[in-house]
Protein backbone atom coordinates (compact mmCIF):
# COMPACT_ATOMS: atom_id res chain seq x y z
CA UNK A 1 0.00 0.00 0.00
CA UNK A 2 2.59 2.13 1.16
CA UNK A 3 5.08 1.73 -2.10
CA UNK A 4 1.33 2.33 -3.85
CA UNK A 5 0.76 5.71 -2.51
CA UNK A 6 4.05 6.91 -3.20
CA UNK A 7 4.10 6.26 -6.83
CA UNK A 8 3.54 9.59 -9.03
CA UNK A 9 -0.30 9.83 -11.09
CA UNK A 10 -0.95 9.44 -14.36
CA UNK A 11 -3.54 10.42 -16.22
CA UNK A 12 -4.64 9.19 -19.67
CA UNK A 13 -6.56 11.01 -22.38
CA UNK A 14 -8.58 9.32 -25.37
CA UNK A 15 -11.49 8.42 -26.66
CA UNK A 16 -10.67 5.65 -28.11
CA UNK A 17 -10.20 2.89 -25.24
CA UNK A 18 -7.53 0.88 -27.12
CA UNK A 19 -5.26 3.54 -26.96
CA UNK A 20 -5.58 3.95 -23.13
CA UNK A 21 -5.23 0.19 -22.91
CA UNK A 22 -1.79 -0.10 -24.68
CA UNK A 23 -0.53 3.25 -22.63
CA UNK A 24 -1.29 2.02 -19.29
CA UNK A 25 0.13 -1.65 -19.88
CA UNK A 26 3.66 0.26 -20.88
CA UNK A 27 2.96 2.46 -17.32
CA UNK A 28 1.71 1.04 -14.74
CA UNK A 29 4.25 -0.69 -13.03
CA UNK A 30 6.15 2.91 -12.26
CA UNK A 31 2.42 5.05 -12.15
CA UNK A 32 -0.72 4.89 -10.43
CA UNK A 33 -2.88 5.20 -13.92
CA UNK A 34 -5.94 7.52 -14.75
CA UNK A 35 -8.46 7.54 -17.33
CA UNK A 36 -10.52 10.25 -18.98
CA UNK A 37 -12.53 9.71 -22.44
CA UNK A 38 -13.00 13.36 -23.50
CA UNK A 39 -11.32 16.46 -22.46
CA UNK A 40 -13.96 18.03 -19.83
CA UNK A 41 -13.42 14.36 -17.83
CA UNK A 42 -9.94 15.09 -18.33
CA UNK A 43 -10.53 18.46 -16.43
CA UNK A 44 -12.33 17.02 -13.83
CA UNK A 45 -10.33 14.46 -12.88
CA UNK A 46 -7.46 16.83 -12.92
CA UNK A 47 -9.41 19.22 -10.53
CA UNK A 48 -10.01 16.48 -7.93
CA UNK A 49 -6.52 14.49 -8.17
CA UNK A 50 -2.84 15.10 -8.03
CA UNK A 51 -1.16 14.52 -11.38
CA UNK A 52 2.09 14.12 -12.36
CA UNK A 53 1.67 13.68 -16.14
CA UNK A 54 -1.08 14.17 -18.34
CA UNK A 55 -0.90 11.67 -21.77
CA UNK A 56 -3.45 13.49 -23.69
CA UNK A 57 -5.05 13.03 -27.07
CA UNK A 58 -5.41 15.90 -29.43
CA UNK A 59 -8.62 14.85 -31.60
CA UNK A 60 -11.40 14.05 -28.85
CA UNK A 61 -15.24 14.41 -29.09
CA UNK A 62 -16.79 17.13 -26.58
CA UNK A 63 -13.37 19.08 -26.21
CA UNK A 64 -10.14 18.50 -28.21
CA UNK A 65 -6.41 17.94 -26.72
CA UNK A 66 -5.58 22.01 -27.39
CA UNK A 67 -8.73 23.43 -25.54
CA UNK A 68 -7.65 21.08 -22.92
CA UNK A 69 -4.21 22.31 -22.75
CA UNK A 70 -5.06 25.82 -23.18
CA UNK A 71 -7.30 25.90 -19.82
CA UNK A 72 -4.53 23.54 -18.34
CA UNK A 73 -1.97 26.66 -18.97
CA UNK A 74 -4.13 29.19 -18.29
CA UNK A 75 -4.46 28.15 -14.73
CA UNK A 76 -1.52 28.69 -12.32
CA UNK A 77 -2.52 25.48 -10.59
CA UNK A 78 -2.23 23.07 -13.12
CA UNK A 79 0.06 25.18 -15.49
CA UNK A 80 3.06 23.05 -14.18
CA UNK A 81 1.76 19.94 -14.60
CA UNK A 82 4.03 18.37 -17.89
CA UNK A 83 1.58 17.12 -21.01
CA UNK A 84 2.73 14.38 -23.55
CA UNK A 85 0.73 15.14 -26.61
CA UNK A 86 -0.57 11.88 -28.22
CA UNK A 87 -1.01 12.66 -31.91
CA UNK A 88 -1.39 10.46 -35.21
CA UNK A 89 0.85 10.27 -38.01
CA UNK A 90 -0.33 13.02 -40.12
CA UNK A 91 -0.90 15.90 -37.14
CA UNK A 92 2.14 18.12 -38.04
CA UNK A 93 0.08 21.35 -37.75
CA UNK A 94 -1.49 20.48 -34.42
CA UNK A 95 1.68 18.96 -33.44
CA UNK A 96 3.17 22.47 -33.77
CA UNK A 97 0.60 24.30 -31.95
CA UNK A 98 0.34 21.58 -29.02
CA UNK A 99 4.34 22.45 -28.39
CA UNK A 100 3.77 26.11 -29.07
CA UNK A 101 0.97 25.97 -26.03
CA UNK A 102 3.52 24.27 -23.68
CA UNK A 103 3.27 20.53 -23.94
CA UNK A 104 6.28 18.97 -23.06
CA UNK A 105 6.58 16.76 -25.57
CA UNK A 106 4.59 14.69 -28.02
CA UNK A 107 4.46 10.86 -29.14
CA UNK A 108 2.94 9.40 -32.29
CA UNK A 109 0.28 6.71 -32.78
CA UNK A 110 0.95 3.69 -33.44
CA UNK A 111 3.01 3.56 -30.29
CA UNK A 112 6.38 1.96 -30.16
CA UNK A 113 6.77 1.10 -26.64
CA UNK A 114 10.65 1.92 -26.28
CA UNK A 115 10.33 5.72 -27.46
CA UNK A 116 6.96 6.49 -25.47
CA UNK A 117 8.51 5.35 -22.08
CA UNK A 118 12.03 7.29 -23.18
CA UNK A 119 10.12 10.43 -23.94
CA UNK A 120 7.92 10.00 -20.52
CA UNK A 121 10.87 9.15 -18.51
CA UNK A 122 12.74 12.66 -19.99
CA UNK A 123 9.97 15.09 -19.52
CA UNK A 124 9.76 13.63 -15.78
CA UNK A 125 13.18 13.76 -15.48
CA UNK A 126 13.34 17.04 -16.71
CA UNK A 127 10.74 18.53 -14.20
CA UNK A 128 12.48 16.93 -11.23
CA UNK A 129 15.98 18.25 -12.61
CA UNK A 130 14.09 21.71 -12.82
CA UNK A 131 12.40 20.67 -8.95
CA UNK A 132 16.23 20.41 -7.95
CA UNK A 133 17.18 23.45 -8.89
CA UNK A 134 14.52 25.47 -7.37
CA UNK A 135 14.75 23.44 -4.04
CA UNK A 136 18.49 24.50 -4.20
CA UNK A 137 18.31 27.79 -4.41
CA UNK A 138 16.08 27.87 -1.53
CA UNK A 139 18.07 26.28 0.43
CA UNK A 140 20.89 28.86 -0.82
CA UNK A 141 19.03 31.61 0.41
CA UNK A 142 17.57 29.94 3.86
CA UNK A 143 21.51 29.72 4.02
CA UNK A 144 22.55 32.78 3.49
CA UNK A 145 19.50 34.07 5.70
CA UNK A 146 20.85 32.40 8.56
CA UNK A 147 24.39 32.78 8.16
CA UNK A 148 23.56 36.59 8.28
CA UNK A 149 21.94 35.84 11.57
CA UNK A 150 24.57 34.64 13.20
CA UNK A 151 27.21 36.93 11.93
CA UNK A 152 29.24 34.93 9.70
CA UNK A 153 30.70 35.33 5.91
CA UNK A 154 28.86 32.35 4.04
CA UNK A 155 31.99 31.66 1.97
CA UNK A 156 35.05 32.28 4.08
CA UNK A 157 32.83 31.39 7.62
CA UNK A 158 34.64 34.09 8.87
CA UNK A 159 32.54 36.71 10.85
CA UNK A 160 30.69 39.16 8.50
CA UNK A 161 31.11 42.94 8.88
CA UNK A 162 28.47 43.56 11.46
CA UNK A 163 29.64 40.86 13.97
CA UNK A 164 33.00 41.90 13.33
CA UNK A 165 32.01 45.40 14.92
CA UNK A 166 30.47 44.25 17.67
CA UNK A 167 32.47 41.74 18.08
CA UNK A 168 35.86 43.71 18.37
CA UNK A 169 34.68 46.28 20.26
CA UNK A 170 33.99 43.79 22.68
CA UNK A 171 36.71 42.27 22.70
CA UNK A 172 39.13 45.76 23.06
CA UNK A 173 36.51 46.76 26.09
CA UNK A 174 36.67 43.75 28.04
CA UNK A 175 40.71 43.73 27.98
CA UNK A 176 41.14 47.47 28.32
CA UNK A 177 44.88 46.83 29.40
CA UNK A 178 45.81 45.38 26.18
CA UNK A 179 46.86 47.52 23.24
CA UNK A 180 44.75 46.05 19.87
CA UNK A 181 45.60 46.61 16.29
CA UNK A 182 43.26 47.03 13.61
CA UNK A 183 43.99 45.81 10.07
CA UNK A 184 42.90 46.23 6.73
CA UNK A 185 43.80 43.97 3.88
CA UNK A 186 42.98 44.13 0.35
CA UNK A 187 43.78 42.59 -2.91
CA UNK A 188 45.05 44.84 -5.61
CA UNK A 189 42.85 44.64 -8.53
CA UNK A 190 40.85 41.48 -7.53
CA UNK A 191 38.83 42.11 -10.23
CA UNK A 192 41.39 41.30 -12.85
CA UNK A 193 41.51 37.65 -11.37
CA UNK A 194 37.61 37.38 -11.30
CA UNK A 195 37.69 38.66 -15.37
CA UNK A 196 40.25 36.23 -16.16
CA UNK A 197 39.80 33.06 -14.43
CA UNK A 198 36.41 32.49 -13.20
CA UNK A 199 34.25 33.20 -10.19
CA UNK A 200 35.28 29.88 -8.46
CA UNK A 201 39.19 30.88 -8.93
CA UNK A 202 37.72 34.10 -7.49
CA UNK A 203 35.89 32.16 -4.76
CA UNK A 204 39.37 30.00 -3.78
CA UNK A 205 41.39 33.01 -3.58
CA UNK A 206 39.16 34.76 -1.04
CA UNK A 207 38.37 31.35 0.82
CA UNK A 208 42.40 30.68 1.12
CA UNK A 209 43.01 33.92 1.93
CA UNK A 210 40.51 34.04 4.79
CA UNK A 211 41.98 30.61 5.57
CA UNK A 212 45.28 32.01 5.91
CA UNK A 213 44.16 35.22 7.96
CA UNK A 214 42.11 32.83 10.62
CA UNK A 215 44.98 30.79 11.16
CA UNK A 216 47.28 33.56 11.57
CA UNK A 217 45.09 35.42 14.33
CA UNK A 218 44.54 32.24 15.91
CA UNK A 219 42.96 32.59 19.52
CA UNK A 220 44.94 35.98 20.29
CA UNK A 221 41.63 37.79 18.24
CA UNK A 222 39.35 37.67 15.86
CA UNK A 223 38.93 38.66 11.85
CA UNK A 224 36.62 39.24 8.86
CA UNK A 225 35.86 39.84 5.50
CA UNK A 226 34.05 43.29 5.55
CA UNK A 227 32.86 42.20 2.09
CA UNK A 228 34.23 41.63 -1.68
CA UNK A 229 38.14 41.03 -1.42
CA UNK A 230 38.27 43.24 2.23
CA UNK A 231 39.28 41.60 5.04
CA UNK A 232 39.86 42.96 8.76
CA UNK A 233 41.74 41.76 11.99
CA UNK A 234 41.17 42.80 15.73
CA UNK A 235 44.42 41.43 17.56
CA UNK A 236 47.25 42.77 20.05
CA UNK A 237 49.30 45.39 18.81
CA UNK A 238 52.88 43.70 20.00
CA UNK A 239 51.84 40.13 18.46
CA UNK A 240 50.97 41.85 15.40
CA UNK A 241 53.82 41.33 12.91
CA UNK A 242 52.81 42.48 9.62
CA UNK A 243 55.76 41.23 7.43
CA UNK A 244 54.85 37.56 9.37
CA UNK A 245 51.26 38.35 7.96
CA UNK A 246 51.85 39.40 4.42
CA UNK A 247 54.30 36.68 3.95
CA UNK A 248 52.02 34.03 5.17
CA UNK A 249 49.02 35.40 2.80
CA UNK A 250 52.11 35.74 -0.09
CA UNK A 251 52.95 32.35 0.20
CA UNK A 252 49.42 30.85 0.53
CA UNK A 253 48.81 32.73 -3.13
CA UNK A 254 51.84 31.29 -4.17
CA UNK A 255 50.64 27.99 -3.82
CA UNK A 256 47.12 28.30 -6.18
CA UNK A 257 49.15 28.79 -9.14
CA UNK A 258 47.12 31.67 -10.72
CA UNK A 259 47.84 33.43 -13.90
CA UNK A 260 47.89 36.70 -11.99
CA UNK A 261 50.03 37.49 -9.03
CA UNK A 262 47.60 38.01 -5.99
CA UNK A 263 49.23 40.90 -4.02
CA UNK A 264 47.53 41.60 -0.58
CA UNK A 265 48.08 45.35 0.55
CA UNK A 266 47.00 46.30 4.32
CA UNK A 267 46.87 49.64 6.53
CA UNK A 268 47.09 49.32 10.35
CA UNK A 269 45.38 51.46 13.12
CA UNK A 270 47.08 51.41 16.39
CA UNK A 271 43.57 51.60 18.79
CA UNK A 272 43.84 54.46 21.19
CA UNK A 273 40.57 54.81 21.81
CA UNK A 274 38.90 52.04 22.49
CA UNK A 275 34.92 53.45 22.12
CA UNK A 276 35.57 54.54 18.87
CA UNK A 277 33.02 52.72 16.75
CA UNK A 278 34.90 49.97 15.06
CA UNK A 279 33.51 50.92 11.37
CA UNK A 280 35.64 54.33 11.94
CA UNK A 281 38.68 52.71 13.27
CA UNK A 282 38.22 50.09 10.27
CA UNK A 283 38.11 53.81 7.82
CA UNK A 284 41.30 54.76 9.44
CA UNK A 285 43.06 51.62 8.92
CA UNK A 286 41.97 51.36 5.25
CA UNK A 287 43.20 55.31 4.48
CA UNK A 288 46.40 53.99 5.83
CA UNK A 289 46.11 51.23 2.91
CA UNK A 290 45.49 53.49 0.58
CA UNK A 291 48.76 55.55 1.03
CA UNK A 292 50.52 51.99 -0.16
CA UNK A 293 47.99 50.60 -2.67
CA UNK A 294 50.33 49.37 -5.75
CA UNK A 295 53.31 50.60 -4.16
CA UNK A 296 55.86 47.73 -5.10
CA UNK A 297 58.33 48.50 -2.62
CA UNK A 298 55.50 48.92 0.77
CA UNK A 299 53.15 46.56 1.81
CA UNK A 300 51.55 48.13 4.28
CA UNK A 301 51.13 51.40 6.02
CA UNK A 302 50.52 52.04 10.02
CA UNK A 303 47.69 55.12 10.62
CA UNK A 304 48.68 58.11 11.97
CA UNK A 305 47.30 61.66 12.62
CA UNK A 306 48.99 63.52 9.94
CA UNK A 307 47.56 60.55 7.57
CA UNK A 308 43.98 61.77 8.31
CA UNK A 309 44.70 65.55 8.34
CA UNK A 310 45.94 64.93 4.76
CA UNK A 311 43.21 62.46 3.84
CA UNK A 312 40.67 65.30 4.97
CA UNK A 313 42.64 67.78 2.79
CA UNK A 314 42.72 65.69 -0.23
CA UNK A 315 38.94 65.14 -0.10
CA UNK A 316 38.59 68.67 0.48
CA UNK A 317 40.32 69.55 -2.52
CA UNK A 318 38.70 67.04 -4.84
CA UNK A 319 35.19 68.20 -3.67
CA UNK A 320 35.73 72.03 -4.22
CA UNK A 321 37.70 71.71 -7.20
CA UNK A 322 34.85 72.09 -10.10
CA UNK A 323 33.39 74.80 -8.22
CA UNK A 324 36.41 76.21 -8.07
CA UNK A 325 37.70 76.95 -11.17
CA UNK A 326 33.99 78.16 -12.34
CA UNK A 327 34.50 80.61 -9.61
CA UNK A 328 38.03 81.73 -11.17
CA UNK A 329 39.55 80.49 -7.79
CA UNK A 330 42.29 79.71 -9.40
CA UNK A 331 44.44 82.63 -10.49
CA UNK A 332 48.48 82.71 -12.28
CA UNK A 333 50.97 84.32 -10.74
CA UNK A 334 54.14 85.27 -13.39
CA UNK A 335 57.75 84.45 -12.24
CA UNK A 336 60.04 86.58 -14.52
CA UNK A 337 63.40 84.87 -16.15
CA UNK A 338 65.86 87.36 -15.76
CA UNK A 339 68.96 87.58 -18.38
CA UNK A 340 72.07 89.29 -16.50
CA UNK A 341 73.55 90.47 -19.82
CA UNK A 342 70.45 91.87 -21.82
CA UNK A 343 69.98 93.07 -18.21
CA UNK A 344 65.57 92.91 -18.53
CA UNK A 345 63.40 89.86 -17.84
CA UNK A 346 63.33 88.27 -21.30
CA UNK A 347 60.35 85.93 -20.32
CA UNK A 348 58.77 84.62 -17.73
CA UNK A 349 57.22 81.04 -16.18
CA UNK A 350 53.00 81.01 -15.22
CA UNK A 351 52.69 79.26 -11.78
CA UNK A 352 48.85 78.18 -11.25
CA UNK A 353 47.38 79.48 -7.35
CA UNK A 354 44.68 78.23 -6.03
CA UNK A 355 42.35 81.29 -3.37
CA UNK A 356 40.69 79.97 -1.48
CA UNK A 357 37.64 81.80 0.30
CA UNK A 358 38.47 80.26 3.67
CA UNK A 359 41.81 78.81 3.57
CA UNK A 360 43.73 80.98 1.72
CA UNK A 361 46.45 80.18 -0.22
CA UNK A 362 46.92 76.88 -1.53
CA UNK A 363 50.11 76.14 -3.49
CA UNK A 364 50.32 74.11 -6.07
CA UNK A 365 52.44 71.15 -4.83
CA UNK A 366 49.07 70.52 -2.33
CA UNK A 367 46.63 70.15 -5.39
CA UNK A 368 48.45 69.39 -8.43
CA UNK A 369 49.80 66.13 -7.89
CA UNK A 370 46.12 65.54 -6.74
CA UNK A 371 44.83 66.80 -10.43
CA UNK A 372 47.59 64.76 -12.02
CA UNK A 373 46.39 61.37 -10.52
CA UNK A 374 42.50 62.61 -11.80
CA UNK A 375 42.95 63.70 -14.61
CA UNK A 376 41.59 67.07 -13.54
CA UNK A 377 44.99 69.13 -15.03
CA UNK A 378 43.70 68.69 -17.88
CA UNK A 379 41.30 71.11 -17.09
CA UNK A 380 43.43 73.33 -14.87
CA UNK A 381 45.87 73.26 -17.51
CA UNK A 382 43.87 74.68 -20.01
CA UNK A 383 41.78 77.36 -17.83
CA UNK A 384 45.58 78.35 -17.18
CA UNK A 385 46.35 78.76 -20.59
CA UNK A 386 43.82 80.81 -21.77
CA UNK A 387 44.48 83.61 -18.42
CA UNK A 388 48.08 83.76 -20.20
CA UNK A 389 46.75 84.64 -23.27
CA UNK A 390 44.22 86.62 -21.78
CA UNK A 391 47.24 88.31 -19.78
CA UNK A 392 49.13 88.37 -22.93
CA UNK A 393 47.03 90.23 -24.77
CA UNK A 394 47.28 92.93 -21.91
CA UNK A 395 50.13 93.58 -21.92
CA UNK A 396 50.16 94.17 -25.59
CA UNK A 397 47.15 96.66 -25.09
CA UNK A 398 49.37 98.66 -21.95
CA UNK A 399 52.74 98.13 -23.07
CA UNK A 400 52.76 98.25 -26.69
CA UNK A 401 54.47 95.06 -26.37
CA UNK A 402 54.81 91.48 -24.89
CA UNK A 403 57.66 89.70 -23.28
CA UNK A 404 57.07 85.57 -23.89
CA UNK A 405 55.42 83.46 -20.99
CA UNK A 406 55.99 79.63 -20.59
CA UNK A 407 53.19 77.76 -19.41
CA UNK A 408 53.60 74.36 -17.77
CA UNK A 409 51.93 70.82 -19.60
CA UNK A 410 51.05 67.78 -18.10
CA UNK A 411 51.75 64.55 -19.34
CA UNK A 412 47.68 63.94 -19.30
CA UNK A 413 48.03 67.11 -22.00
CA UNK A 414 49.35 65.08 -25.03
CA UNK A 415 46.84 62.57 -24.89
CA UNK A 416 44.34 65.33 -26.39
CA UNK A 417 45.09 64.80 -29.80
CA UNK A 418 43.66 68.37 -30.29
CA UNK A 419 46.48 69.57 -28.46
CA UNK A 420 47.46 71.95 -30.91
CA UNK A 421 44.60 73.11 -32.02
CA UNK A 422 43.45 74.06 -28.53
CA UNK A 423 46.69 76.58 -28.27
CA UNK A 424 46.16 77.57 -31.75
CA UNK A 425 42.68 78.24 -31.30
CA UNK A 426 44.04 80.98 -28.37
CA UNK A 427 45.99 81.97 -30.48
CA UNK A 428 43.31 83.28 -33.08
CA UNK A 429 41.00 84.62 -29.99
CA UNK A 430 43.46 86.80 -28.54
CA UNK A 431 45.16 87.92 -31.55
CA UNK A 432 48.82 86.42 -30.47
CA UNK A 433 51.60 84.54 -32.39
CA UNK A 434 53.26 81.40 -31.23
CA UNK A 435 56.32 82.48 -30.07
CA UNK A 436 54.63 84.02 -26.79
CA UNK A 437 53.78 81.24 -25.67
CA UNK A 438 56.61 78.71 -24.44
CA UNK A 439 55.46 75.34 -23.31
CA UNK A 440 57.07 73.27 -20.39
CA UNK A 441 57.30 69.80 -20.22
CA UNK A 442 59.40 67.90 -17.78
CA UNK A 443 61.30 65.08 -18.97
CA UNK A 444 59.88 62.07 -16.90
CA UNK A 445 56.85 63.05 -19.15
CA UNK A 446 58.92 62.17 -22.33
CA UNK A 447 59.29 58.30 -21.23
CA UNK A 448 55.50 57.52 -20.78
CA UNK A 449 54.55 57.85 -24.58
CA UNK A 450 58.05 58.65 -26.30
CA UNK A 451 56.79 58.12 -29.85
CA UNK A 452 53.32 59.94 -29.57
CA UNK A 453 54.90 63.07 -27.72
CA UNK A 454 57.53 63.52 -30.19
CA UNK A 455 55.22 63.50 -33.02
CA UNK A 456 52.71 66.07 -31.36
CA UNK A 457 56.18 68.43 -30.32
CA UNK A 458 57.25 68.71 -33.74
CA UNK A 459 54.02 70.05 -34.88
CA UNK A 460 53.91 72.22 -32.20
CA UNK A 461 57.20 73.49 -33.67
CA UNK A 462 56.32 73.26 -37.24
CA UNK A 463 53.89 75.61 -36.28
CA UNK A 464 56.14 78.08 -34.35
CA UNK A 465 55.89 77.47 -30.79
CA UNK A 466 59.13 75.95 -28.72
CA UNK A 467 59.41 73.25 -26.07
CA UNK A 468 61.74 73.39 -23.03
CA UNK A 469 62.59 70.65 -21.16
CA UNK A 470 61.36 71.59 -17.44
CA UNK A 471 63.37 69.84 -14.42
CA UNK A 472 66.21 68.61 -16.08
CA UNK A 473 68.59 66.41 -14.00
CA UNK A 474 65.97 65.64 -11.61
CA UNK A 475 64.89 62.21 -13.22
CA UNK A 476 66.27 59.97 -15.35
CA UNK A 477 67.34 62.27 -18.30
CA UNK A 478 69.69 60.39 -20.64
CA UNK A 479 71.82 62.18 -23.36
CA UNK A 480 70.08 60.09 -25.98
CA UNK A 481 66.83 61.89 -24.92
CA UNK A 482 69.00 65.36 -25.70
CA UNK A 483 69.38 64.04 -28.96
CA UNK A 484 66.23 63.14 -30.04
CA UNK A 485 64.05 65.23 -28.85
CA UNK A 486 62.59 68.58 -30.27
CA UNK A 487 63.10 70.53 -27.00
CA UNK A 488 64.84 74.14 -27.56
CA UNK A 489 65.40 75.23 -24.04
CA UNK A 490 66.71 73.61 -21.30
CA UNK A 491 65.79 74.60 -17.69
CA UNK A 492 67.97 72.82 -15.19
CA UNK A 493 66.65 71.19 -11.91
CA UNK A 494 67.02 73.34 -8.78
CA UNK A 495 68.39 70.66 -7.20
CA UNK A 496 71.58 71.26 -9.01
CA UNK A 497 71.72 75.06 -8.51
CA UNK A 498 71.48 74.38 -4.67
CA UNK A 499 74.51 72.75 -4.49
CA UNK A 500 76.82 74.41 -6.98
CA UNK A 501 78.60 76.14 -4.50
CA UNK A 502 78.83 73.42 -1.68
CA UNK A 503 80.06 70.40 -4.36
CA UNK A 504 82.94 70.88 -7.00
CA UNK A 505 81.39 67.47 -8.73
CA UNK A 506 77.56 69.93 -8.82
CA UNK A 507 79.19 72.66 -10.29
CA UNK A 508 81.22 70.97 -13.13
CA UNK A 509 78.67 68.85 -14.35
CA UNK A 510 76.80 72.23 -14.01
CA UNK A 511 79.02 73.99 -16.68
CA UNK A 512 79.55 70.70 -19.02
CA UNK A 513 75.50 70.74 -19.35
CA UNK A 514 75.54 74.47 -20.09
CA UNK A 515 78.71 74.03 -22.50
CA UNK A 516 76.78 70.95 -24.22
CA UNK A 517 73.42 72.89 -24.35
CA UNK A 518 75.18 75.77 -26.37
CA UNK A 519 77.32 73.73 -28.75
CA UNK A 520 73.86 71.76 -29.67
CA UNK A 521 72.11 75.03 -30.24
CA UNK A 522 69.65 74.61 -26.96
CA UNK A 523 69.72 77.71 -24.68
CA UNK A 524 69.24 77.19 -20.88
CA UNK A 525 67.47 78.65 -18.17
CA UNK A 526 68.38 77.88 -15.23
CA UNK A 527 65.69 78.05 -12.25
CA UNK A 528 65.58 78.31 -8.27
CA UNK A 529 68.65 80.80 -7.73
CA UNK A 530 68.58 82.46 -4.43
CA UNK A 531 71.99 83.94 -3.84
CA UNK A 532 74.65 86.22 -5.44
CA UNK A 533 77.08 83.53 -5.44
CA UNK A 534 75.02 81.28 -7.69
CA UNK A 535 74.25 83.88 -9.73
CA UNK A 536 77.93 84.63 -10.27
CA UNK A 537 78.64 81.09 -10.95
CA UNK A 538 75.93 80.72 -13.33
CA UNK A 539 77.39 83.89 -15.38
CA UNK A 540 81.01 82.81 -15.62
CA UNK A 541 79.86 79.55 -17.04
CA UNK A 542 78.36 81.33 -19.42
CA UNK A 543 74.16 80.84 -18.50
CA UNK A 544 72.66 84.30 -18.29
CA UNK A 545 69.00 82.97 -18.44
CA UNK A 546 68.39 82.48 -14.61
CA UNK A 547 64.68 82.08 -12.79
CA UNK A 548 64.35 82.26 -9.11
CA UNK A 549 63.92 84.35 -5.94
CA UNK A 550 66.79 86.22 -6.09
CA UNK A 551 65.42 87.91 -9.10
CA UNK A 552 62.02 87.80 -8.15
CA UNK A 553 59.26 85.81 -6.68
CA UNK A 554 56.03 84.45 -8.92
CA UNK A 555 54.40 88.15 -8.52
CA UNK A 556 50.36 88.17 -9.10
CA UNK A 557 49.33 89.48 -12.74
CA UNK A 558 49.40 93.31 -11.43
CA UNK A 559 52.55 93.31 -10.43
CA UNK A 560 54.12 91.49 -12.68
CA UNK A 561 53.03 94.07 -15.49
CA UNK A 562 54.11 96.80 -13.13
CA UNK A 563 57.57 95.18 -13.43
CA UNK A 564 57.47 94.61 -16.89
CA UNK A 565 56.72 98.28 -17.34
CA UNK A 566 59.36 99.51 -15.16
CA UNK A 567 61.82 97.18 -16.82
CA UNK A 568 64.06 98.38 -20.07
CA UNK A 569 62.92 97.10 -23.30
CA UNK A 570 65.33 94.85 -24.94
CA UNK A 571 65.95 91.63 -26.72
CA UNK A 572 63.48 89.65 -28.09
CA UNK A 573 60.42 91.23 -27.16
CA UNK A 574 61.40 94.48 -28.02
CA UNK A 575 62.62 93.16 -32.12
CA UNK A 576 59.68 90.97 -31.91
CA UNK A 577 56.88 92.82 -31.01
CA UNK A 578 58.23 96.14 -33.18
CA UNK A 579 55.43 95.01 -35.44
CA UNK A 580 53.09 96.00 -32.76
P1 LIG B 1 58.04 73.91 -11.56
O1 LIG B 1 57.42 73.97 -12.91
O2 LIG B 1 59.37 73.27 -11.47
O3 LIG B 1 58.02 75.38 -11.03
C1 LIG B 1 59.04 75.93 -10.28
C2 LIG B 1 58.71 75.99 -8.85
O4 LIG B 1 59.82 76.48 -8.11
C3 LIG B 1 57.57 76.95 -8.51
O5 LIG B 1 56.86 76.41 -7.41
C4 LIG B 1 58.31 78.20 -8.11
O6 LIG B 1 57.55 79.04 -7.27
C5 LIG B 1 59.47 77.60 -7.35
N1 LIG B 1 60.63 78.49 -7.31
C6 LIG B 1 60.95 79.47 -8.17
N2 LIG B 1 62.10 80.08 -7.80
C7 LIG B 1 62.52 79.46 -6.67
C8 LIG B 1 63.66 79.63 -5.80
O7 LIG B 1 64.51 80.47 -5.99
N3 LIG B 1 63.73 78.81 -4.74
C9 LIG B 1 62.81 77.86 -4.49
N4 LIG B 1 62.97 77.08 -3.42
N5 LIG B 1 61.72 77.66 -5.28
C10 LIG B 1 61.58 78.46 -6.36
P2 LIG B 1 55.32 76.39 -7.40
O8 LIG B 1 54.78 77.61 -8.02
O9 LIG B 1 54.92 76.02 -6.03
O10 LIG B 1 54.99 75.20 -8.39
C11 LIG B 1 55.30 73.90 -8.07
C12 LIG B 1 55.08 73.00 -9.23
O11 LIG B 1 53.70 72.91 -9.53
C13 LIG B 1 55.72 73.49 -10.50
O12 LIG B 1 57.05 73.15 -10.54
C14 LIG B 1 54.90 72.75 -11.53
O13 LIG B 1 55.39 71.42 -11.67
C15 LIG B 1 53.56 72.70 -10.90
N6 LIG B 1 52.70 73.73 -11.48
C16 LIG B 1 52.56 75.02 -11.11
N7 LIG B 1 51.64 75.62 -11.91
C17 LIG B 1 51.22 74.71 -12.80
C18 LIG B 1 50.28 74.72 -13.90
O14 LIG B 1 49.65 75.71 -14.25
N8 LIG B 1 50.10 73.54 -14.58
C19 LIG B 1 50.80 72.42 -14.26
N9 LIG B 1 50.60 71.33 -14.97
N10 LIG B 1 51.67 72.39 -13.25
C20 LIG B 1 51.89 73.51 -12.53
CA1 LIG C 1 57.81 74.56 -14.86
CA1 LIG D 1 60.93 73.13 -12.86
Amino acid sequence: MEKKAKRPCMLIVDDVEINRTILEEYFKDDYEILHAEDGQQALDVIEENNIDIILLDLVMPVMDGIEVLTRLKQNSRFASIPVVATTARNEVESEAKMMELGAADFITKPYHPTIVRCRVRNVMARLENEWRKIEQAEQKVQFLELSRKIGEDPLTHLYNREKFCTAAAELMQKNSDVKYAIVYLDISHFKVVNDLCDIETGNLVLKTAGACFAHYTKDRGICARLEADHFAICMPLDELKMDELISAVDEDMQMLVLPHTILFYAGVLPVENVFLPVDQMCDRAHMALSTVKDNYRKRYAFYDDKMRERMMDEQMILREMEYAIEQKQFTIYLQPIYSTVKQCDTSAEALVRWTHPTEGMISPDRFIPLFERNGFIVRLDHYVWEEVCRLLADERAKLGRVVPVSVNVSRLDFYDENLLDFFLGLMKKYDLEPWMIKLEVTESAYTDNPQQIMKTMKRFQEAGFKFLMDDFGSGYSSLSMLRNLPVNILKIDMKFVQEIVTSYRAAKIMEHIVQLAHDIKMDVVIEGVETKEQVEFLQDIGCDEIQGYYFSRPLPRDEYLERLAESPIVGESMELSEGW
